[in-house]
């Protein structure tokens, strides 16, 4: 069977060494106002032939390697998206060429968590469903509203409950400038306050960016969206850190579109991010910075 897959494949930064299996192409909500990422592509389910022939090709190309495969990360905007029974097969046909994999990794959308009962969480997290990439964005209502996440903030309290409490392992997504120009604050207080109560083990940071061909781009040139300035998003992040109690939680901000790039333990390095941040809000000349830092894809 020829492989083909329809889009670029997005994984996060941190999956860097994990070997990489499409499930799914495109995104089953594509409807965020700032993401462009899988504009025009259909959602779909690759069929269990195709994703058995990207199994045998792993094999075909990594040999006896394959047996000391541990960790496995589903690539697609949303394999969780996929029925619980699906994933399920989807699970044991990996298993079948790769038979020490004992995570599971993807991106998942708050309403793919939502789709699924505790039952079903709980036989996924028995086949080894964990580290679930969750696009949390913001801790402000009207601001996922306006970004058209498809969910609430306590939608994202709730179901990251549901993970905890079933013992599948989160990771969070946070955009910094999301709620525009004089909100960063704000914004890094009520998304510290909802990060606390649904402790992920580690919280990834990117920075809004009006990409072309989004209707974030259409709300920056019609003046319905003010972007905030650099020195807004670094205070932002600053805050973001001071208000943080998570202790164990793993603090990323080292993706391209970061313009200070940090990353630690909160418990161990959180003061030396700090410190890092202040400097270069002390030092930012944002008519240098906007001439010389382009944001031009994620
Ligand atoms: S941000 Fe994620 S959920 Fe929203 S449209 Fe893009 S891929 Fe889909």
């Amino acid at each position: 069977m020829a492989l083909n897959y329809n889009g670029t494949i997005y994984r996060p930064p941190i999956e860097a060494y994990t070997l990489l299996l499409p499930v799914t192409e495109g995104c089953s909500h594509n409807r965020c106002r700032f993401c462009n990422m899988y504009k025009g592509i259909k959602f779909r389910m690759l069929s269990a032939e195709e994703i058995e022939a990207w199994l045998e090709e792993i094999r075909c190309v990594n040999g006896a390697s394959c047996a000391a495969v541990e960790r496995i990360y589903l690539v697609g905007a949303d394999p969780f998206a996929v029925s619980a029974s699906n994933l399920e097969r989807v699970i044991n046909l990996i298993k079948n060429f790769l038979p020490n994999v004992k995570v599971v990794s993807m991106y998942a959308a708050i309403r793919n968590i939502m789709s699924k009962t505790d039952a079903q969480l709980e036989r996924l997290k028995n086949l080894g469903v964990n580290d679930l990439y969750v696009g949390v964005e913001s801790g402000l209502e009207d601001v996922l509203k306006n970004l058209n996440k498809g969910n609430t903030v306590e939608d994202v309290r709730r179901q990251c409950d549901r993970l905890n409490r079933i013992g599948i392992r989160h990771m969070a997504l946070l955009m910094l400038g999301a709620a525009g120009k004089n909100r960063g604050a704000e914004n890094a207080i009520a998304s510290a306050k909802l990060l606390n109560e649904i402790k992920p083990t580690s919280i990834l940071i990117n920075t809004m960016t009006a990409f072309k061909d989004t209707k974030l781009a259409e709300d920056v040139r019609d003046g319905k969206f003010i972007p905030a300035g650099e020195t807004e998003i670094l205070t932002e992040e600053k805050i973001l850190i001071e208000n943080l109690d998570l202790p164990d939680t793993y603090f990323w901000a080292a993706h391209s579109m970061d313009s200070v790039p940090i990353a630690g333990n909160l418990r161990r390095h959180r003061q030396e991010m700090i410190e890092i941040l202040d400097d270069a809000i002390k030092n930012m000349d944002e008519e240098l910075f906007n001439k010389t830092f382009k944001r031009n894809h994620l």
